[in-house]
């Protein structure tokens, strides 16, 4: 650090301290109670919660973990429904007619004093056995969400016919477990009146899954009632008002108001009488329409599905790719009138995000909701004014929320609240800081708040979030392992520089022709060579030459309007669709080609919806959130995303890639493409690898074969592993498996491998990126390798690299065209064997790159084999999508795609879609201009 630096950072720390004093002193007056600036509240401020011993759904960004049963069989590492069979079963096979007739017997019965209230583990014991002898009962449970971050549930209620119990949740937390058996009871109904949220929240807090359900607000919606709240049902079946208006009071207080009392026993004690009388009217339409073929109990039937389609959800904690991110930009969208703000300026948005970032930070490390913390509204007004000492940072919060609330309906919510008080000093320096790395600032901040001799005190609710800190889910960050950081991060500036300047694309993707239809109506816009092509074929006029434009000489099958979408319509703009980058994009593939290839054709035809383009760092937020993604889909369809074989047996057969020669656990086994690269590298260059390296990849093949010893031939197999027939054939034709013959995995070149046993392993030091066509790029930091150079490896999506083949793509440039099929640009890519520590590239070529033998190596293979793709993606994503296509059709197909644009949405909030951008696009528009355009197999179909 320069001399003057630090005479600045030291003037500014002591006018810092100087504000400070002057603060405390001047807020203490206003706010007496609450401002210890010099310590955190929570030192003197006990939550009941921090009793809790037993915390399942903890603060930190790590994933929920649901119940794992004994009994269950695989789920190694998957994070299913523990009682998904039993649901399921429940749902194919329901027993309505014998279950309901049991609700005949239920008469109204008036609200008694009596009650039990249950606080103590024996009576929670007493409780649960009494139920395992109903046949049903009610449930209803309340919730405090104020003053915690994630929600507890506060009280139960249940009522059998007897009796009215009322459960002291927060003093039974840890105890809670006692009542999973009689919820997952598929012979007892459990009764809810619109039980979503409440199914989930007993996940989180007790791991209780409830099985068999009846839910009557799902009766409701299928007896089409005028209206399905609880109130309206209360009023109408047992003339019973209440005060909905109590579903906000705080029910962590004890004892509670007769009043509240009096609401939370309501809320259960009715519910099995308005159960039965649903059941009676379902059953009574069902027999009025039993002369319809399939009407018998058709709709009794329906609403025990529904119900119990409820209990399947699972509870999941919600992922951003940022602390604060996705809050930060429902603030862009509801306060700052913008998309994303054309009107706000980038300082503006910047401390919007720094904002919500620390009040993100700050409520989950002190189980603290985010409107407690800090009120979006007080947010907006501090990016605005940017105040700067303590006392204007104040007076901000507390103005902004006075004039929300003039009425001060939220009187109990301090403003600003004891967490910015007593971390006023980080608020401070927070926007002082604004232009540096939020990164570095909140790991600083979690270390001053939890680290050794932290402010803050330490609870199950936070303490994973310092252990995982590093772990969140979010790969912007740099890694942070060691002391190298600067230089580290510089590598990677360079490198991402070079990376943009590489594979970014050339010219603008969109050059937005526009094709309108013979009646003059903008139909959509195209690429210069679609025009092109209507031109050639005299399909079209040129009507516009700059930008050029042309009109359909025959009428085209639909229009852009049928569709309700005016998507294909939208110029698009050359810009990163998330945050608006304009210098560099690349195409990014919302639904992974691994999956998209297999689709049967037709469903493949409407590509322009699904590639938008991103910067690169946009895309490295994308990619691994689908990354991320294809686990859970490894996990959820039971097709692991990488192969082992596990027959320990040399004559079983070579090519596994059938689901059941695969074990279900997304994480152990290998990826077709490190497994295959592993083999050829060692074919290649096993004598003259280091041996450490030698040793790794041999670990790898080794995996594949379940742990045995291989040989040579093993290898050989192994280069086969996950391809499709067409890939292998492909792959055989190159004449390469007939090669290897010659080459010993022995060591036989000392020389060599004494000059490269410094060189570290390559994947240690990489990250992440993806190329335009949906592979991976991995980074290697130049800092890491002997010589100082940049170079870049492309994977296959699936897997990370883990040989020292280096595998190039051709560049961007070379299918910038839009038009071009996944399968092209496989084709066009290919991997070039580069023996990194011998023969680093400067920068990977402008077409598809040969292999480079290292030079000891030279006439060992002939040139006219550089040229391999060990390309191919493995079985999982074809039997993923064939199951789809089994199981749901193409709606599941549809389905699937949906549920890709959502991980991309959630993934990168994007500002900059196109109007008309949907995640539920249909993919149905087929109008007449893009079935009539294939340049690709040049069939014109026009005028069909
Ligand atoms: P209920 O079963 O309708 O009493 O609602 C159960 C819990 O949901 C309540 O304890 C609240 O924590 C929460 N809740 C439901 N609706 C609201 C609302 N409109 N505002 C705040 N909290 C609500
Ligand atoms: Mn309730
Ligand atoms: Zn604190």
């Amino acid at each position: 650090m320069e001399y003057k630096d630090k005479v600045r950072i030291a003037v500014a720390i002591a006018s810092l301290a100087a504000i400070s004093i002057l603060f405390t002193s001047q807020y203490r007056r206003r706010r007496k109670q609450k401002c210890l600036a010099s310590s955190c509240y929570l030192q003197s401020d006990s939550k009941p919660q921090f009793a809790f011993k037993r915390v399942l759904a903890d603060n930190s960004f790590s994933q929920f973990k649901h119940l794992k049963l004994q009994s269950s069989t695989n789920k190694i590492s998957s994070n299913l429904h523990p009682y998904e069979p039993e649901i399921t079963a429940f749902i194919e096979n329901p027993r309505v007619e014998f279950e309901f007739d049991m609700y005949t017997s239920i008469d109204l019965k008036e609200m008694n004093d009596v009650y039990v209230w249950v606080e103590t583990e024996s009576r929670l014991k007493e409780l649960a056995d009494a139920l395992i002898k109903e046949r049903f009962f009610a449930v209803d449970t309340e919730q405090h969400s104020l003053r915690s971050f994630l929600g507890f549930t506060a009280l139960i209620q249940i009522s059998t016919q007897k009796e009215d119990y009322l459960l002291d949740t927060i003093k039974l937390h840890d105890a809670m477990g006692i009542l999973s058996p009689v919820f997952a009871d598929p012979t007892i109904c459990k009764v809810f009146h619109g039980a979503d949220n409440d199914v989930l929240w007993l996940q989180r807090d007790f791991h209780i899954y409830v099985v068999n359900l009846f839910d009557t607000a799902k009766a409701c919606e299928v007896l089409s009632k005028p209206q399905k709240s609880l109130a309206y049902l209360l009023e109408t079946y047992c003339g019973v008002a209440t005060n909905k208006l109590l579903q906000r009071e705080d029910w962590r207080q004890r004892p509670l108001s007769a009043e509240m009392l009096q609401y939370a026993r309501t809320d259960a004690h009715y519910l099995l009488y308005i159960a039965a009388c649903l059941i009676a009217e379902l059953k009574q339409q069902d027999n009025d329409n039993s002369t319809h073929p399939d009407g018998k109990l058709h709709l009794t039937l329906e609403a025990s599905r529904r119900s119990n389609m409820t209990c399947l959800q699972l509870y999941t904690k919600e992922v951003e790719d940022f602390p604060g991110e996705s809050a930060a930009l429902s603030i862009f969208s509801r306060h700052l009138n913008g998309q994303g703000g054309s009107s706000v300026s980038c300082e503006m948005q910047d401390l919007v995000r720094h904002l919500c970032t620390w009040r993100e930070l700050m409520a989950r490390l002190h189980d603290e909701s985010l409107r407690y913390v800090l009120s979006d509204q007080a947010i907006v007004s501090i990016a605005d004014k940017v105040p700067t000492d303590p006392t204007e940072i104040c007076d901000t919060i507390a103005q902004a929320d006075m004039n929300v609330d003039p009425m001060n309906l939220n009187s109990s919510l301090p403003s600003p609240s004891p967490v910015v008080c007593s971390h006023l000093d980080d608020f401070c320096s927070l926007m002082q800081e604004s232009k540096s790395n939020l990164d570095d600032i909140f790991s600083v901040l979690l270390q001053k708040c939890l680290g050794k001799n932290g402010s803050c005190p330490l609870s199950v609710y936070n303490y994973a979030l310092l252990a995982n800190y590093d772990m969140r889910p979010t790969n912007r960050s740099v890694s942070r392992k060691n002391g190298v950081k600067n230089s580290r991060q510089f590598a990677r500036k360079a490198s991402r520089e070079l990376f943009v300047q590489k594979f970014s694309c050339k010219s603008p993707v969109y050059h937005n022709c526009r094709i309108y239809a013979n009646d003059g109506r903008l139909l959509c816009y195209c690429d210069q060579r679609k025009l092109e092509w209507y031109l050639r074929r005299e399909l079209a006029k040129l009507i516009d030459a700059n930008p050029p434009a042309i009109m359909l000489l025959f009428e085209p099958k639909g229009r852009p309007e049928d569709e309700d979408n005016d998507f294909y319509i939208q110029s698009k703009k050359n810009i990163c669709v998330s945050c608006g980058e304009g210098s560099h994009y690349l195409r990014y593939r919302i639904i992974p080609s691994c999956y998209r290839m297999h689709f049967p054709e037709h469903l493949k035809s409407h590509r322009s919806h699904d590639i938008v383009l991103l910067c690169v760092d946009c895309h490295e937020v994308a990619h691994a959130a689908a990354e991320k993604h294809k686990k859970q889909v490894a996990v959820e369809f039971g097709i692991p995303l990488f192969v082992r074989k596990v027959v320990d047996s040399r004559e079983a057969p070579a090519l596994p890639g059938l689901p059941s020669s695969m074990i279900n656990a997304e994480e152990a086994g290998v990826s077709p493409l490190q497994l295959r690269t592993a083999a050829m590298a060692l074919l290649r260059h096993g004598s003259s690898m280091p041996p450490r390296r030698r040793e790794e990849l041999t670990q790898i093949v080794t995996q594949y074969y379940g742990g045995r010893e291989i040989t040579e031939e093993d290898l050989k197999r192994a280069l086969l592993v996950g391809m499709s027939p067409h890939e292998r054939r492909r792959f055989e034709k190159r004449g390469f498996s007939s090669k290897y013959s010659s080459y010993n995995i022995l060591p036989n070149n000392k020389k060599i491998h004494d000059a490269v046993a410094v060189v570290k392993s390559y994947n240690e030091n990489t990250s992440e990126v993806d190329t335009p066509d949906g592979s991976q790029i991995i980074q290697a930091d130049p800092t890491d390798v002997k010589e100082d150079k940049d170079y870049f490896t492309v994977t296959d999506n699936n897997s990370s690299v883990c040989s020292n083949l280096q595998v190039t793509a051709v560049s961007a440039s070379a299918y910038k065209d839009m038009n071009l099929d996944e399968n092209e640009i496989s084709d066009i890519k290919e991997i070039s064997a580069v023996n990194t520590y011998e023969n680093c590239e400067r920068s990977p070529p402008k077409e598809a790159v040969g292999i480079n033998y290292p030079r000891h190596d030279e006439n060992a293979l002939p040139e006219n084999n550089s040229k391999l793709s060990l390309l191919g993606h493995g079985p999982h994503g074809k039997l993923v999508v064939e199951h789809i296509l089994k199981e749901y059709g193409e709606h599941g197909i549809h389905q699937f795609c949906r549920r890709w644009r959502q991980v991309f949405v959630e993934a990168t909030h994007p500002r900059f879609l196109p109007a008309g951008w949907d995640v539920m696009h249909s993919g149905k528009r087929d109008f007449g201009e893009f079935s009539v355009y294939n340049p690709a197999n040049n069939k014109s179909t026009a005028k069909s």
